[in-house]
């Protein structure tokens, strides 16, 4: 580690805790098993703790890095190999897609937390160009992402994170890992992008808008919740019963619900025309 990255004092706004647990490090460098033909971006790479051994294994790696002053310092930790790529750039307005030019990216990040989930979103809707992500997260956040209908941590995340991706907790991280230590633990989180599942999914505005409204107000029935949406008749119509709240309902009904109502959005306008 040079001297430079040593000094430098951890910004909260970023987000930044740094990996310093070289087992814990290679542990995420393992479950990626990035291969020498492959194309990687990380986001946040902050003092280049999992960047190092990355670029060691792969055709090419990009990094995002917002800070300015560990931007330039990477490729210097790095030893300076023609591999790397390094944008000083905000990944929550990044275009992954103008880096996918020879085949779909593999995503890392030990992500910043106060935008993770902005930037899952960010990422998922360039999901064609991304073969899989590999992050870490707030343990709570991977639950909630990969919390089945029926149990307390499931929403709006696991549903729109399950019904665009395979979901796959790999493993817990403790605070001890980072510097400086976070108040919580961490986890590390496969997600694989599956095209069939995203093109399931007609008319993406419109389930949005359902996710956002069945989830608004989870403790009420949908009869209510959604009731901007639909009213309990279509509802029904659609195969949903209305005196259940959002977190009875599974992933696949959801899909099934919005894919309903565009239906009849559709047709009730072709109607009127
Ligand atoms: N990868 C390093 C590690 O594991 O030690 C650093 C992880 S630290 C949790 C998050 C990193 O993301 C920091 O380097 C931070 O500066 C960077 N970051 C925060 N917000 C960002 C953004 N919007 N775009 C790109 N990088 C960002």
């Amino acid at each position: 580690m040079i001297k430079a990255t040593m000094a430098h004092t951890p910004r909260k706004r970023f987000g930044q805790n740094f990996l310093h647990d070289q087992g814990v490090i290679q542990r995420i460098v393992t479950a990626v098993n990035p291969q020498a033909d492959q194309h990687l971006v990380e986001i946040g790479p902050g003092e280049a703790a999992i960047t190092r051994l990355l670029v060691k294994e792969c055709r090419h790696l990009d990094v995002i890095e917002i800070d300015r002053d560990l931007a330039p310092l990477v490729a210097d930790t790095c030893g300076n190999p023609d591999n790397l790529t390094v944008h000083n750039a905000d990944a929550l307005k990044f275009d992954f897609c103008s880096l996918a030019t020879s085949g779909k990216l593999r995503v890392v990040g030990n992500l910043p937390y106060n935008i993770s989930t902005p930037l899952l979103f960010h990422l998922l809707e360039q999901a064609d160009c991304v073969a899989d992500l590999h992050v870490m997260l707030q343990k709570e956040v991977v639950e909630r992402i990969a919390a089945p209908h029926g149990n307390k941590s499931y929403g709006r995340l696991s549903v729109a994170i399950q019904t665009r991706c395979r979901v796959q907790p790999l493993f817990t991280i403790g605070p001890g890992a980072f510097r400086p230590p976070p108040k919580i633990d961490s986890a590390v989180v496969r997600l694989v992008p599956d095209a069939d599942k995203i093109a399931a999914i007609k008319d993406p505005v419109l389930f949005n808008r359902v996710l956002v409204s069945a989830f608004s107000m989870r403790r009420k029935t949908l009869r209510n919740a959604l009731k901007k949406v639909a009213d309990a008749t279509t509802l029904e119509s659609c195969g949903i019963d209305p005196s259940l709240r959002a977190e009875q309902i599974p992933v696949e009904a959801f899909v099934s619900l919005a894919n309903c109502l565009a239906t009849k959005t559709n047709t009730d306008t072709t109607e009127n025309e």
